[in-house]
């Protein structure tokens, strides 16, 4: 192992346990139903929580089913999903994934996962067009509790700040080296508590490092 892993290793391990310490022990429960979930982490992609929130809401009130949906035209989801912007892109997303669930397993349901481990459900998930590795991850970790770590916005620039991985690693292959470097019972903790300090404290445009439980360790400390 290289000088530079076994100080990512300890650094990473510093920085679990820092945050954990900061923002307190979080138990997991599951968050939605498989299908809900993958549907929600779509809608989620490049909006806000609140607009996440409103499109889902929408959708779910004017669709009672998902089968509804899957055979609803694309004009009308995209009207309903529209308040969580990139409605154009979703919506057409959004119809297809659920057609290829539907024609893969004859029903609108993924719950073939619980029977599949990590590996192969990151494989089945994103072999559906218009699902990536961190949707993919969010639907394996928030509904059914697997040991899959999933790296949105926040998570990539806290780990990049914090010299866990290097500066020019993209989203998607970010994930293998920080599943790599946290252990996985601590997925859950540690990806809610780099959100949160992602937005609360690390943020992009300014990083409040004086206040930052990290500083001692990080070697993008600005104090
Ligand atoms: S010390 Fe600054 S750059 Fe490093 S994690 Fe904390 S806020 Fe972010």
């Amino acid at each position: 192992m290289s000088i530079l892993s076994k100080i990512r290793e300890q650094r990473s391990k510093d920085v679990v346990e820092l945050l954990e310490f900061s923002y307190g022990n979080r138990s997991w429960k599951p968050r939605l139903a498989p299908l809900d979930e993958l549907i929600f982490t779509v809608l989620s992609q490049n909006t806000s929580d609140l607009n996440t929130y409103r499109s889902y809401e929408r959708l779910t009130t004017k669709y009672r089913s998902w089968d509804q949906v899957m055979n609803a035209s694309v004009e009308e989801i995209e009207i309903a999903i529209r308040i969580g912007g990139l409605s154009k892109v979703k919506a057409p997303r959004i119809k297809n994934i659920l057609i290829e669930i539907f024609s893969r397993n004859g029903e609108l349901s993924i719950d073939l996962i619980n029977k599949m481990d990590v590996g192969e459900s990151i494989e089945w998930l994103t072999s559906i067009p218009g699902v990536g590795r961190k949707t993919a991850s969010c639907v394996l970790l928030f509904s059914f509790g697997l040991a899959a770590f999933p790296v949105d916005t926040h998570v990539l620039r806290v780990s990049k700040r914090l010299s866990l991985i290097d500066e020019n690693i993209s989203a998607d292959k970010a994930h293998n080296l920080l599943e790599r470097l946290i252990s996985p019972e601590k997925y859950y903790q540690t990806h809610m508590d780099m959100i949160e300090h992602g937005r609360t404290v690390c943020i992009a445009s300014k990083p409040n490092c004086k206040e930052c439980v990290l500083n001692t360790i990080c070697p993008s400390a600005s104090l």
